[in-house]
């Protein structure tokens, strides 16, 4: 039996069954490439959806973290630790927002944008509870989180918080008809990612400013797939000169590292005083020396500046493939380095998935028939190139 089988083996029978992956154990990456434990190379533009920014095994990212272990891993946010201080205001300058609160996980960091929500309002007396979120959204699998998830079937049999509704993306009637005074906030990605990598439309982000400023309502934005540096701009909001009140990142975050965080305007600093929230392991050492290091290698070695134009290009080849095979492709859509090569009705992402991975390249589903591109933000033209005349051949099968 070879090693990977072995390790399937294991795998069926001791590991809880709620994920059905691909029958690869990977054992080693290095940029755009992973390797599995029989050591076959795969082309990796998933990056571990959306994760790994800088590749992996990036000599800077690597050593970042490596120094930081031998260093220090963890001390409690019962004092502070030099990272985690250096980190916030490194995201300050970056994003315009003034303050950072980390936790682990991107669903962590929307938890954390609900109770600033609910316990600001609550704060200034307002019974203003009630949140307005978009169908096919993704804010993760909490209880909180998942009830602002837009997808039915994901909050299937589980209950959820009161008070939290979803309209159409997009649809600026369908928001006006929510307002009242008991709004609380609306939250919103700045491109609806697992849902279908679905940009918002034009306009769409300052018009729910503008509504949340009239209505007295907080405008919270999910950056959890969009934020640092995916769509060629530190954060999604960036793009359409919208200022949120607070924001939700994790994902690109860490480079792997698991960290999320809150960031908050000035004026919302009060709303969560010590005893209200917080994280045994958010913003420790060893995940915000990661986060530091993704920081500088996006910023300082030219990666940041890249993303745009590599989102171009990649957009331009999905383009070419959706043109070539008009009966399989619908077109392309997203920006920077996040994309989806939209399939016709009937086809179904998931069941193409396989074949591409015996093709040696992994990339994700996003929605039932978006083949989604969300590439390690060190990602060549070469790669992409490679990547795409893949899809395009197996595409062409169909
Ligand atoms: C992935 C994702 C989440 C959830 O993040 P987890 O780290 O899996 O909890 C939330 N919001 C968006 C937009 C995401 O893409």
């Amino acid at each position: 039996m070879s090693r990977s089988d072995e390790l399937l083996e294991s795998a069926k029978a001791h590991l809880y069954p709620n994920y059905k992956p691909a029958g690869i154990v990977f054992a080693r990456g290095k940029g755009c490439e992973l390797f599995d434990v029989e050591g076959k190379r795969f082309l990796d533009l998933a990056a571990g959806v959306a994760v790994c920014a800088v590749g992996h095994a990036h000599p800077t990212f690597t050593k970042a973290v490596a120094e930081q272990v031998g260093r220090l891993v963890h001390v409690s946010n019962y004092f502070y630790n030099e990272e985690n201080i250096l980190l916030a205001a490194e995201l300050a300058e970056k994003s315009g927002m003034a303050r950072a609160l980390f936790c682990n996980s991107g669903a962590e960091a929307n938890e954390a944008l609900l109770k600033l929500t609910r316990r600001h309002f609550f704060a200034k007396g307002e019974a203003r509870t009630r949140i307005l979120a978009f169908h096919n959204a993704f804010h993760g699998r909490t209880m909180g989180a998942l009830s602002m998830t837009g997808t039915p079937k994901y909050r299937e049999g589980f209950g959820g918080l009161e008070g939290i509704e979803h309209v159409a993306y997009g649809d600026l009637d369908a928001v006006k008809a929510k307002l009242s005074p008991d709004l609380a906030a609306i939250i919103v990605e700045p491109v609806q990612g697992e849902g279908g990598v679905l940009p918002a439309p034009q306009g769409f982000l300052a018009s729910l400013r503008e509504l949340c400023d009239r209505n007295g309502s907080l405008l919270l934005m999910d950056e959890v797939q969009t934020g640092v540096g995916r769509l060629g701009t530190w954060f999604g909001y960036q793009r359409s000169g919208v200022v949120p009140d607070a924001v939700s990142l994790a994902k690109g975050l860490g480079g792997g590292v698991p960290i999320g965080a809150m960031l908050t305007t000035e004026a919302l600093a009060g709303a969560l005083p010590p005893g209200t929230h917080g994280s045994t392991f958010g913003g420790n050492p060893l995940a915000c020396a990661a986060a530091r290091a993704v920081l500088h290698v996006l910023e300082h070695e030219g990666v940041l500046a890249s993303v745009g134009p590599k989102g171009e290009r990649l957009g331009a080849m999905l383009g070419e493939v959706a043109r070539a095979l008009p009966n399989v492709c619908e077109g392309e859509r997203g920006e920077g380095l996040l994309r989806g090569l939209v399939l016709k009705p009937g086809f179904v992402v998931r069941d193409i998935l396989p074949k591409l991975v015996e093709q040696g390249v992994l990339l994700t589903a996003a929605g039932e028939r978006v083949l989604r591109f969300s590439p390690p933000l060190v990602v060549s033209e070469a790669e992409l190139a490679e990547g795409v005349s893949a899809v395009k051949r197996v595409l062409g099968t169909l």
